[in-house]
């Protein structure tokens, strides 16, 4: 998944997690800049980011589904 498919999903963004210290956070595409060819899974590298509370360079971004809401879901 590219960030244009996410954005095509109706995702915002994604969630950025640290594998060493497990804290994550979430982080809007507009906010990352990149290009929308970008694959999701890449983000973390692409801009090179850093835990905020380690300082680990082990970062998985992954689509941020919490914030996600289906065309029409819950609406009758
Ligand atoms: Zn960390």
């Amino acid at each position: 998944m590219t960030i244009e498919n996410a954005i095509e999903l109706g995702l915002a963004g994604v969630i950025l997690y640290c594998r060493k210290c497990h804290r994550e956070g979430a982080v809007s595409f507009d906010a990352l800049a990149l290009p929308r060819a970008t694959p999701v899974p890449e983000i973390a590298r692409a801009r090179r980011l850093v835990c905020s509370g380690c300082g680990g360079r082990s970062v998985a971004s992954l689509p941020d589904w919490a914030a996600y809401t289906a065309p029409g879901a819950g609406q009758e």
